[in-house]
């Protein structure tokens, strides 16, 4: 056998994780795979595995469910996430929070810019902090850069909850859980948020839990 080259190990690893078929295992924070920050993605996989591992992370979005999973939330260090949000959301809280149909997409190595000064602040949660929430105050306009599955080149300005799906996709390929730029005093069990803060806005929840909005 010819020595294997350099990817080998990770793209292995990959083929390991997919073997059993469906939903693959989300890994929960506290593990160092979420902070580490994720290499950059050039090919590691090929396109076949990486065809198939894409395929995965979407099952497994859809599964959980999710609106958005990014690599490393299963345990591989490469900078890939994939994004979808079907917005089954009443019309007061689409309007409130921007949350429109966004459709699947594949995000290959991207990154973000703010566009403009306006920040939108919401209740947010993430598949590997599984039962909390919390207020999470993020520009409302980015732009991202990066590819998709293809390599085609991505360049595309997302406004409303899009922008946050793809800002909270791309930091945890930094190696940033959305706690870290949460207001502490809304952390919220999902039970809570369900029953007491469930409004279009984080307003009352601002005023009877105390933190501040922007
Ligand atoms: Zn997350």
């Amino acid at each position: 056998m010819a020595s294997p080259s350099p990817r080998a190990p990770l793209a292995e690893r990959v083929e390991e994780l997919l073997a059993p078929g469906g939903p693959l295992p989300i890994v929960a924070a506290g593990d160092p795979v979420l902070r580490a920050g994720a290499e950059r993605y050039d090919g590691q996989l090929g396109p076949a595995l990486l065809a198939r591992f894409v395929e995965a992370l979407r099952i497994t979005m859809h599964a959980a469910p999710g609106v958005g999973l990014a690599a490393p939330q299963v345990g591989v260090g490469l900078r890939i996430a994939v994004i979808e949000d079907p917005a089954p959301v009443p019309e007061e809280v689409r309007v409130a929070r921007g949350r429109v149909p966004q459709p699947f997409r594949v995000l290959v190595n991207p990154s973000y810019e703010p566009v403009g000064s306006v920040r939108a602040a919401f209740f947010e949660g993430c598949l590997s902090v599984p039962g909390w929430q919390a207020v999470v105050a993020r520009p409302a306009e980015v732009r991202l850069t990066g590819a998709d599955e293809a390599g085609r080149p991505l360049d595309e300005v997302f406004g409303g909850w899009p922008a946050r799906i793809v800002q909270h996709e791309t930091d945890h390929l930094d190696g940033v859980l959305y706690l870290d730029r949460a207001e502490p005093r809304s952390l919220a069990a999902n039970q809570a948020v369900l029953e007491r803060w469930a409004q279009p806005t984080p307003e009352k929840a601002a005023r009877e839990l105390g933190f501040d909005l922007p």
